[in-house]
């Protein structure tokens, strides 16, 4: 693969991420939340929610990058304040996405690790941005983009001097029309040979069906992932956004425990 450098793997160690406690690419790790921060309540609720069925990290969208210019759009600075209450609640850093490159530095004031979304991927001055701050990124794979396009963003990063980067395979757009996207679980064992950053899996947009999450979260255990990140709502009926493919807290708790003995299992398997 050309012009990659930095993220190539090169026999070196694999790259480990440490944010507080949690140790991305060592454990396995799972991140949930709501697709967007609507309230206080809802946020608090939901991560309460997510802790204690062994969520590691909270998501939650406060600047959201819809299709349409009259869908809910996030609440911006006010979702991220929400965020960081929901931090010191319980305990559980934040991720979220930035779309535009001038919020970057402020953003980081909330947030533990950066988003970059599917339709940023290639948004190169978003990506030199984040490569400037100390926060970790979590880079989505563009719902065109091929793994070789994907890696030359995480070398955008990386060539800013952010070593910090989170692979995220969230599906592609194909001719089939029943899951939202394709799901890539190839995509996982490829990127191992390919690069040493840790990879993770987002079968919420990769399928856009709540009832496909469970299999396909626990086929990328198997497939070698180091994480997954999971849409949650407490009423998903009612979800400001991405309302088909969020999982209610019990379904998660339950979705948990099933990750866990499969994650301990892949782990006697090497
Ligand atoms: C999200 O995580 O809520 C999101 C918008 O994801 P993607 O960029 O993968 O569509
Ligand atoms: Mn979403």
């Amino acid at each position: 693969m050309k012009n990659i450098k930095l993220v190539k793997s090169n026999g070196k160690d694999r790259t480990t991420i440490k944010i507080g406690e949690v140790e991305i690419g060592k454990g396995f790790v799972v991140i949930a939340g709501p697709c967007s921060v609507e309230s206080e309540e809802q946020t608090i609720i939901i991560a309460e929610k997510v802790k204690e069925a062994g969520a590691h990290l909270l998501r939650g969208g406060a600047f959201k990058p819809r299709s349409s210019p009259y869908a809910f759009q996030g609440l911006g600075l006010e979702g991220l304040k929400i965020l960081a209450r929901a931090r010191s609640v319980t305990g559980l850093p934040v991720v979220t996405e930035v779309i535009d490159p001038r919020d970057v530095t402020w953003v980081c004031e909330f947030a533990d690790i950066l988003q970059i979304g599917t339709r940023n991927m290639q948004n190169f001055s978003l990506l030199k941005e984040v490569g400037r701050v100390p926060n970790p990124v979590l880079l989505k794979r563009g719902m065109y983009s091929t793994l070789a396009e994907w890696l030359n963003c995480a070398e955008y990063i990386m060539n800013e001097g952010n070593p910090k980067v989170i692979l995220c395979e969230r599906g592609i757009r194909t001719f089939e029309t029943y899951t939202r996207n394709t799901l890539d679980l190839s995509a996982v064992p490829s990127l191992r040979e390919l690069t040493h950053l840790p990879v993770i899996v987002d079968p919420s947009h990769g399928t856009g069906r709540a009832s496909l999450i469970e299999a396909m979260c626990l086929a990328a255990v198997a497939g070698g992932a180091d994480g997954l990140m999971v849409e949650v709502h407490h009423n998903p009926a009612e979800a400001l956004s991405d309302k088909e493919q969020a999982l209610t807290p019990d379904q998660f708790a339950s979705l948990v425990r099933k990750i866990n003995k499969l994650s301990s299992f892949m782990g006697t398997l090497q």
